[in-house]
């Protein structure tokens, strides 16, 4: 089963990832964290996307798409991917499609996990005090932001159409959103 977490920063897609992931025998697939990844070892595509990553704009599409065409049918992915933070464009989106019928898969679900804008400020202090991401200041978090509210706007009608679409409420606590993504993810199966 393969399935989208959608959501702004903070809203929790990559911890509820990690449980789902235990629960289902998925495997999350983060370009955020493949990207750090990168940075961490200090690649040539780390250090490109770097300054961009800290300005809280979007990589390229041929360098996401890359990571993802790379780990999408790994042994750990053959029953399914969550996708987290990918994709962010339509043309991400179309490439996903691609990707997954080339090996006899589809998208079951999009979960957009939605949570209010004052929730996710406060959320993303509290992080960059534990895990001290570069990216995770008060400015560079606002153009994130600013660039969920407008790549959303052009992923989500995307997945609308095809009637793959699900709206969760992401602001309450960790167990009730894991209850309610797992209801979700049942029902399909
Ligand atoms: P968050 O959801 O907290 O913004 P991510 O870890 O998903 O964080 O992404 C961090 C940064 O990595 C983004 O701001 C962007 O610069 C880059 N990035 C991650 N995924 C993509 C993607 N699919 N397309 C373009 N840029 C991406």
């Amino acid at each position: 089963m393969d399935i989208i977490l959608f959501g702004p920063p903070g809203a929790g897609k990559g911890t509820q990832a990690k449980i789902l992931e235990d629960k289902y025998g998925l495997k999350q697939l983060s370009t955020g964290d493949m990207l750090r990844a990168q940075i961490a070892a200090g690649t040539d595509l780390g250090l490109k996307a770097k300054s961009v990553m800290d300005a809280g704009e979007l990589v390229s599409d041929e360098i996401v798409i890359g990571m993802i065409k790379a780990t999408i049918n790994t042994a750990e992915a053959q029953k399914g991917a969550i996708f987290d933070g990918f994709p962010r464009t339509e043309a991400q989106a179309i490439a996903l499609d691609n990707m997954l019928e080339s090996c006899d898969r589809s998208l079951a679900v999009v979960i957009e996990m939605q949570v209010a804008d004052e929730e996710l400020v406060e959320r993303i202090v509290k992080r960059a005090e534990i895990e001290g991401r570069s990216d995770d200041n008060v400015e560079a978090f606002k153009n994130r932001l600013a660039a969920y509210r407008s790549y959303s706007a052009e992923v989500l009608p995307y997945y609308k159409a095809k009637n793959l679409h699900q709206l969760v409420d992401g602001a309450r606590g960790v167990d009730d959103v894991t209850i309610n993504l797992c209801q979700i993810l049942d029902d399909l199966s």
